[in-house]
């Protein structure tokens, strides 16, 4: 038999059937399409950084429940103690093990659609029935028929990312409420953004019997670290525990990420300069002909262009690398959406879409 043959009897017809994620190659180009921190670290900080690594004895596994960074966590966050934490390889992992953990025979989980594409990607790897909802045209939630869906298919999970990925806005909180009121199983909430976002289900996260609160750092300047994290109640977090793989935060994580987290000086400036730069940005994209800007609590703003192909050619041939949303969905027809960068990776964003006009 040849591989192929092999293959074909071996590997699930649905992992067949699909393309692995594709990552574009950024090499010398304004990488402006993974919602990355566009800042390096200060010398003195990687100088931290590199006295941590040195000290990592890397021929031992890593500390199983990563405490050193929970620790840090709950410093720099100043968690209640009743809150617990599960740390996850970024919070992609997060996402697998939540989805692995309520992956009943006829489980479904449920997101607002469109929303992070990794909700979907686990629910399908885990065969588990996924139930998009779709957003009203101005990517707002659209309560009635979320409960109408909640009141049908009964999901075990509900995904809702608060700021959401790709539409960049914050749902509303009283509808959010009502969502988390009406659901059966858990919520996640999914706040990647919370750096750049106006609120947070995390303080009261407690005050919920059904919900927990997801986060990375990746969108604070440790993409590369790869960590996330998931926030609740004790009892919710000791049942994902047990899915969790042992040692899924490589000691090399373990070592970096409390001395960044407890830069919160560095990290917190980074964050308010992308704050005021979204605003900058969007403000100026506003003033382009036949441009729409929606509102965004993250570190993107999403635009509705004349046409995104062109605009995203465009900005291809300038050396710039955004997200082109369009054909995603039908909500983001003709939709970029532009990671915001260093004021200089920013002008050269406006300059090249100005240049199209
Ligand atoms: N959730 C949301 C809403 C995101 O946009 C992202 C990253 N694009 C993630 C989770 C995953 O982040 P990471 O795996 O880097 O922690």
């Amino acid at each position: 038999m040849s591989v192929d043959d092999r293959i074909a009897a071996t590997i699930r017809a649905d992992v067949r059937a699909m393309a692995p994620y594709a990552v574009a190659k950024a090499e010398g180009v304004i990488k402006l399409d993974a919602m990355e921190n566009p800042y390096v670290l200060p010398p003195a900080l990687r100088e931290a950084v590199a006295t941590a690594v040195a000290r990592v004895p890397i021929n031992r596994y890593p500390d199983g429940p990563a405490d050193g960074v929970k620790a840090a966590l709950r410093e720099t966050l100043r968690l209640d103690p009743n809150i617990e934490l599960l740390l996850g390889n970024g919070s992609d992992e997060i996402i697998q093990i939540v989805t692995t953990a309520v992956a009943s025979p006829g489980a479904r989980i449920m997101a607002p659609d469109p929303s992070f594409v990794m909700y979907r990607f686990y629910a399908a790897l885990a065969h588990v029935a996924y139930v998009p909802v779709p957003l009203r045209s101005d990517f707002g939630l659209d309560e009635g028929a979320m409960l109408d869906a909640i009141e049908r298919e009964q999901p075990a999970l509900i995904w809702l990312a608060y700021p959401n990925n790709p539409t960049g806005n914050r749902f509303d909180r009283p509808g959010v409420e009502r969502v988390i009121a009406a659901a059966p199983g858990l919520v996640a909430i999914d706040e990647a953004y919370y750096a750049f976002a106006g609120d947070s289900f995390l303080p009261r996260v407690l005050e919920h019997p059904n919900v927990v609160v997801v986060r990375t750092v990746s969108k604070i300047g440790m993409a590369g670290v790869r960590l996330g994290y998931v926030a609740g109640h004790a009892k919710w977090i000791a049942e994902l525990e047990k899915v969790r793989p042992p040692y899924n935060v490589s000691a090399l994580a373990q070592a970096v990420a409390p001395v960044l987290l407890r830069a919160e000086a560095v990290l917190g400036e980074q964050a308010a300069a992308i704050r005021a730069e979204r605003a900058r940005v969007a403000q100026a994209l506003g003033t382009l002909a036949g441009v729409t800007v929606f509102a965004s609590e993250t570190n993107f703003v999403v635009v509705r262009m004349p046409d995104a192909d062109r605009a995203f050619a465009a900005l291809r041939a300038a050396g710039i690398l955004v997200k082109n949303l369009n054909g995603w969905h039908p909500l983001l027809a003709n939709c970029l959406r532009i990671t915001v960068g260093t004021p200089a990776e920013n002008d050269a964003v406006l300059a090249a879409l100005r240049r199209l006009a």
